[in-house]
């Protein structure tokens, strides 16, 4: 059964101290008759060492621990399922939130870096037609605490030195979740917490244009990757359904304004189908769309949904997948069409997808979950 949908079950009365920005803390702090520098304390407590409860910190005066209790909590996910890829290391994670939702995690270990791609909502309002965490629709933002305890979670596991890079490309669309991922960044980015570079965190859209021109505006130099998939309106229309609201023509105009004004480049993720969007004529599209944008083009091959199909036989679920289920092209295919975008200009590179074994691209886990 579906799990309920509600911000808080347990601990309705207390919040989550990891939703808590550094300056927050310390005027929780000051309310509570505690000094400010024991925010600095509380975070490395939190987030370099990871403690599960106030107890735990020693060197804060038990007086005010006792207070602390009374009026926060600290979140702990519970992890339902994981997966880790034979070939390539690549493991998923399935997390159960505190109202019961589920979430997921992946860790990439590469070999100068390892990456946590972050969820940052339950489900998602965007629809797009090649993606699984489209076809169970929106449940709720994540707070703060819950993006942050994605990584504690993971960090249980690996070593904290291991984690170097993040990326909001998970179950949710980032920039609808804008405050909370923000938030969580800039607790990602304190040197007292996780201190993870502004430039190693990059946040993935379908193309929200508010959500880019509020980014430009951010004091933090966080990278800005955006899902395109197709240089044609049709074409990205019926795969990133938000292309109808926020067309090619607009959306690349915001991507050139945000080069202009932050000076950093735009990642543009491509994702190679079958028949869709990986002609000679597609290629020589997206080159004409993204001349004289500073930016790379990252080409990725479709990664199948093969849970959907099971899933909605038994429940009945709609699923833009089911009358077309896309696939990644030929090697040959792939190689001509990153070979035009080359000849093109076009700074592109094309990844070999991660974790094919284990279904790592995001939302399969929650879904066979459910
Ligand atoms: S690709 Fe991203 S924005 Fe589109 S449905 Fe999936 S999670 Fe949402």
């Amino acid at each position: 059964m579906r799990p309920p949908i509600s911000e808080k079950l347990l601990h309705m009365d207390k919040i989550d101290i990891k939703s808590l920005s550094k300056e927050e803390l310390e005027a929780a702090l000051k309310d509570l008759g505690g000094e400010t520098y024991r925010a600095r304390q509380i975070f490395r407590w939190l987030y370099k060492i990871g403690v599960k409860s106030f107890d735990e910190m020693t060197d804060i005066p038990a007086g005010l621990r006792q207070k602390l209790k009374a009026k926060f909590h600290i979140t702990h996910f519970t992890i339902l399922d994981s997966k880790r890829s034979a070939p390539d290391g690549t493991a998923k994670y399935l997390f159960k939130l505190e109202d019961a939702n589920t979430v997921e995690a992946v860790f990439l270990p590469e070999e100068r870096r390892n990456t946590i791609c972050l969820s940052s909502q339950v489900g998602c309002k965007y629809g797009c037609s090649f993606c699984a965490s489209a076809s169970l629709g929106f449940v709720r933002n994540l707070e703060p605490s819950e993006i942050l305890e994605e990584v504690m979670a993971v960090r249980r596991i690996y070593p904290v030195s291991a984690i170097t890079n993040l990326v909001f490309m998970g179950i949710g669309e980032p920039l609808d979740n804008y405050d909370n991922v923000m938030k969580a960044i800039r607790i990602f980015n304190d040197k007292d917490a996780f201190n993870i570079g502004a430039r190693k965190m990059t946040i993935s859209t379908c193309g929200l244009i508010p959500g880019i021109e509020r980014l430009k505006r951010e004091a933090l130099q966080v990278e800005l990757s955006v899902s395109l998939h197709s240089a044609d309106d049709e074409v990205r229309s019926k795969l990133v359904p938000i292309n109808k609201k926020y067309p090619l023509k607009n959306l690349i105009a915001a991507c050139r304004e945000y080069v202009k004004s932050t000076n950093r480049i735009i990642t543009f993720e491509y994702t190679l189908m079958e028949g869709v969007n990986c002609s000679n004529k597609d290629a020589a599209a997206l080159a004409r769309l993204l001349k004289g944008l500073k930016c790379k083009v990252n080409t990725i091959s479709c990664n199948r949904i093969r849970q959907v199909r099971n899933i909605e036989s038994a429940r009945m679920i709609p699923n833009p997948m089911r009358s077309r289920p896309y696939s990644g092209p030929s090697e040959k295919t792939i190689a001509l069409f990153v070979k035009a975008l080359k000849t093109a200009g076009v700074n592109v590179t094309h990844r070999r997808p991660k974790g094919e074994d284990i279904d790592a691209g995001c939302g399969q886990l929650r879904i066979a979950k459910l």
